[in-house]
């Protein structure tokens, strides 16, 4: 052991044991207890501490240090803190398999707050309201969010010291409007109206566990949701939401009610509850993500290869390469009719993939049409162009889900229609830009 790993050690020592002994003498003792010895460093600070008369104190701690929790980075292997227990409760959780007991809640000093976990339960009772010195607590980072953890090896005892923590609700950042939402954000506060809810089976870490999902909403938008522990959401009920915490599933931001999360049922009235399809400009979409139920409105500027007949896999639905599926290997392909277009509002593209009744619809060619003029001309690239003949510079309101991948976002067409346009008052449209920017 270097001289520097030594040193809190024997700061230690001597504070324990006082001026009696001189730090050389100290040095010299515990470098015999580890090297002559080779016993551990607690052990060695023990019979040193004994030798000279001192009980061994109760915080055995040597590389422990006390930090607020804004100096915290949340790879704190022992330190110590002093806190105040803003809200605890008692939690019933499965530890592989094992039904267990712990608590949790959230502490807070004069720097913030954060959540915390006692994995031991038998170590410490904590009381709401009572501020604790904690030693030797391990942090995690947990979504971007400090988490502090009381082990085996934590110890709690009553401070003389009391914290003004700031009450429950500041630890929960600002309430946040669902259309606000974006990844990574942890901690928000979202009041809405459950719009739905059902059942999910999941699986995580090779443990199948049942979760409720559905659709929450307020005056900005909805948004999706989990609901980790079953706190029996029910269908048209506003809820308020504290401690949620968002993950985007392919753009599309998710919310989530996790163990930290509380649930209050709300008396909150939505004047103009956006339950159900959102108008959005392309730019604010892309911004975003990606979202669910979104309409957008522009011009059909591109209809891109792979438009047209197309062959799937009758299995997986996967479009094919050559008759191969990745998954299926050589199957017997089905014929199906679908668009890729890209639309464009002015503010920005995205491409859209239309399925086959909607294809039908805005360009009047069928499957069977479709399956005609391919064999006519023997050419599959024909039915890409008698599509492009109808819809190109189109203007069409498409109305779906907006996924985003490695390509960007794409919006996966529920419904399309071609918006008959207003020519006056888009020119006047234009012209107050055009205005606006001279
Ligand atoms: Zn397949």
């Amino acid at each position: 052991m270097k001289m520097e790993e030594l040193t809190p050690h024997i700061e230690e020592l001597k504070r324990v044991i006082g001026d009696e002994v001189d730090e050389e003498q100290l040095i010299d003792e515990l470098n015999t207890y580890l090297n002559v010895y080779h016993v551990s460093v607690d052990a060695a600070k023990k019979g040193i501490m004994r030798k000279y008369g001192k009980e061994t104190p109760l915080f055995v701690s040597a590389a422990s240090i006390a930090k607020k929790l804004n100096e915290m980075t949340g790879d704190e292997k022992n330190v110590d803190l002093t806190a105040r227990i803003v809200f605890i409760e008692e939690k019933q959780i499965s530890a592989r398999g094992v039904p267990k007991t712990i608590f949790s809640g959230i502490l807070g000093d004069e720097t913030g707050t954060a959540p915390f976990t006692v994995w031991d339960v038998g170590k410490f009772e904590l009381t709401k309201g009572e501020t604790y010195n904690f030693k030797n607590a391990y942090t995690k980072k947990w979504n971007e969010k400090l988490q502090i953890n009381f082990g085996e090896r934590s110890l709690a005892e009553v401070s003389e010291r009391q914290i003004q923590a700031p009450e429950r609700s500041i630890s929960y950042s600002a309430d946040v409007k669902i259309s606000d939402l974006t990844e990574g954000k942890g901690d928000v506060t979202v009041t809405g109206k459950i719009i739905s809810v059902e059942p999910k089976a999941i699986t995580s870490r090779g443990e199948t566990k049942t979760v409720q999902t559905g659709y929450i909403a307020d005056d900005t938008g909805k948004v999706q949701f989990t609901d980790w522990n079953d706190r029996k959401l029910l269908v048209n009920e506003t809820v308020c939401a504290r401690n949620a915490y968002v993950k985007a599933w392919r753009g599309v931001p998710q919310l989530n009610f996790g163990d930290m999360c509380e649930i209050s049922r709300v008396d909150a009235v939505f004047t103009n509850l956006q339950s159900g399809v959102i108008e959005r400009e392309i730019a604010e979409i892309i911004k975003t993500g990606g979202g669910l139920d979104v309409m957008v409105s522009g011009s059909i500027v591109d209809v891109r290869t792979g438009s047209g007949l197309i062959k799937r896999c009758p299995m997986c639905s996967r479009s094919l390469l050559a008759d191969e599926c990745v998954t299926h290997g050589k199957v017997e392909a089905a014929l199906d009719l679908r668009m890729k277009i890209v639309i464009d509002d002015g503010t920005g593209a995205l491409t859209a993939v239309v399925k086959r009744d909607c294809t039908e619809k805005l360009t009047g060619i069928t499957f069977e049409n479709a399956v005609a003029l391919s064999k006519q001309t023997g050419d599959q690239e024909s039915v890409l162009r008698a599509m492009e003949e109808k819809v190109l510079i189109m203007n069409v309101t498409a109305v779906g889900n907006v996924l985003s991948d490695d390509f960007g976002p794409m919006m996966i067409v529920r419904e399309l229609t071609e918006r008959p346009v207003n020519v006056i008052a888009e020119a006047e449209a234009l012209m107050k830009k055009v205005e606006g920017s001279m």
